[in-house]
């Protein structure tokens, strides 16, 4: 099994940061999935990173956000399933590691906790990936949010989810805009209970197929 963990974002993206700068998304995601890759490699997996670089070589950048952002999301999309073509798509499961937020605004919001969301056209095994992530989250007594009572993950349309091949799945670590959220994800405390809990989660997948 081949273990692929996306990274957030961009540094030249605007927004997906706390209001006071503390926490910038695409840096701590960076952090977290290091973290996570090293965990895992000194058990004997397999892990690869998406896209490690804080912003797209010079040739790629744009003043057109969208168009950037577009070309991010196809070139993490091309090398996951450059991955799933040569190990089959069964062998390789996509983990995209965010931090959520309320909105943009540069204010501080008060809905916090963690979620994990797939594709709304996600196979089975997106949905098992995505259950044994919130199992290993909600054993680290985080405040979890679901959508109803029965079931643990967010459908959503979401351009890496719909378009990689293998089991794919995105973590929202606690809120960027809820001052509590930001506080614990940057403690030592926090830190170690996001990584361990995608560490125990792909673990507890790997191990259930
Ligand atoms: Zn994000």
């Amino acid at each position: 099994m081949l273990v692929v963990l996306g990274t957030p974002h961009r540094l030249r993206e605007l927004g997906k940061q706390s209001p006071d700068g503390r926490l910038r998304e695409c840096v701590y995601g960076r952090q977290v999935a290091a973290g996570v890759a090293a965990k895992l490699q000194g058990m004997g997996y397999r892990v690869m990173t998406d896209y490690e670089p804080m912003d797209l070589p010079r040739e790629m950048q744009t003043p057109n956000a969208r168009l950037e952002r577009q070309r991010e999301l196809a070139l993490r999309v091309n090398f996951s399933n450059d991955r799933c073509r040569r190990h089959g798509s069964r062998n390789v499961i996509y983990v995209s590691i965010h931090v959520n937020a309320v909105g943009s605004d540069g204010q501080w919001h008060q809905a916090g906790g963690w979620s994990v969301y797939v594709s709304d056209k996600a196979s089975a095994r997106s949905k098992l990936l995505a259950d044994c992530l919130y199992d290993a989250a909600e054993a680290h007594g985080l405040k979890m949010r679901r959508p109803v009572a029965t079931q643990k993950f967010w459908e959503q349309s979401l351009y890496v989810l719909n378009h990689t091949l293998c089991p794919a799945v995105l973590t929202e670590n606690l809120f960027q805009d809820n001052r509590a959220d930001v506080d614990f994800l940057l403690s030592d405390e926090g830190r170690h209970a996001i990584e361990r809990l995608h560490v125990e989660g792909i673990i507890k997948y790997i191990e259930s197929i």
